[in-house]
């Protein structure tokens, strides 16, 4: 049976918290060795592929001006490295929907190119495995493979090799956006300048995260959040020290900054507790503004063809 050509792909992928983020030495090729419990969230992105002479990209939606829209947009260059790899032209209009905070630590341009991967793959019927999209995603950007994979994983390596990490029950999240973002380098580089420059404590290893999420204990979980990012972090933005304290004062079961930042992660006990959360940091000005969101949710998924 011959089969209908397909017009146009809508892929929906979410937003990562990082449960726990210790970062290890500086390797030769100037990424950092990392271990990290991923978890991804019910903050979407979504893309639109649609056929065309020449690949283009239209972005729309909260923070759409800080996205580049020329080819270095990881979206734009998913499409070429998966032209590139199958022998296509990269033909295709782009339409990015941000819902994830731009330059916020929850890995938003990672979250595109994962959808721009799974777009064309359908757009084109290439068929590829998901390993296969990893593998090619992994060459854009360490945090790719994980919106591919979505769930609640742990990272090694640059924190692209992946494996699911089990676990019971759902999360509820509550995100403190803030005013302008933090650059991913500028973070490391504020790390390694303080590590540089006298002892600084280091998170233990993710075992804790671990345990919790094994057991679906939430209380567990909020006391075992961990990321090494977090004090440099902090360095580059001061205001978020408020924002942890506010949250932690509110009742939260843990806070921590997340990735890189300056997005502020919170966990509830519960839907209840959550909604009291955002209203409490809404209310307190502390924020530019406050989403909340369950996690685990799966990976990078078509949501429409037509
Ligand atoms: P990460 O935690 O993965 O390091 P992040 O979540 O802090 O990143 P992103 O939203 O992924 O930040 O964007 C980081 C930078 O990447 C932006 O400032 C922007 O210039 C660039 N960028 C390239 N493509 C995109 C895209 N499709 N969406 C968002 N930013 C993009």
């Amino acid at each position: 049976m011959r089969r209908q050509p397909i017009e146009r792909v809508t892929v929906r992928a979410p937003a990562k918290v990082n449960l726990h983020l210790s970062v290890g030495r500086l390797r030769p090729d100037g990424f950092h060795e990392l271990t990290t419990v991923f978890q991804a969230i019910g903050l979407y992105d979504e893309v639109d592929a649609v056929q065309a002479d020449a690949l283009s990209v239209t972005v729309t939606g909260e923070g759409a001006d800080l996205v580049p829209l020329d080819n270095t947009n990881l979206a734009a260059r998913a499409v070429d490295l998966l032209a590139a790899e199958t022998g296509r032209k990269s033909g295709v209009a782009l339409t990015i929907r941000k819902g994830i905070p731009v330059a916020g630590g929850c890995a938003g341009g990672s979250a595109d190119a994962a959808a721009a991967l799974v777009a064309c793959d359908a757009l084109w019927r290439t068929d590829m495995s998901r390993d296969h999209l990893a593998v090619l995603g992994a060459r854009l950007g360490s945090d790719v493979p994980f919106a591919l994979h979505g769930g609640t994983a742990l990272g090694t390596g640059r924190g692209e090799r992946l494996t699911p990490v089990l676990g019971h029950g759902s999360y509820s999240w509550v995100l403190a956006l803030a005013e302008g973002g933090l650059s991913t380098p500028d973070v490391y580089a504020e790390l390694d300048r303080q590590r540089d420059s006298g002892p600084v404590g280091v998170v233990s290893d993710a075992s804790a995260v671990l345990t919790a999420l094994r057991g679906g204990d939430p209380v567990a979980l909020g006391r075992a959040l961990a990321n090494d990012l977090q004090p440099p972090a902090v360095a580059l933005c001061p205001p978020l020290q408020q924002v942890l304290r506010t949250g932690t004062d509110l009742g939260a079961l843990g806070a921590m900054v997340s990735g890189s930042g300056p997005t502020v992660a919170f966990l509830a006990r519960n839907d209840d507790h959550a909604a009291a959360l955002a209203a409490g940091l809404a209310g307190q000005g502390v924020c530019r503004s406050v989403r909340r969101a369950d996690g685990p949710v799966a990976g990078a998924r078509v949501v429409e063809f037509a």
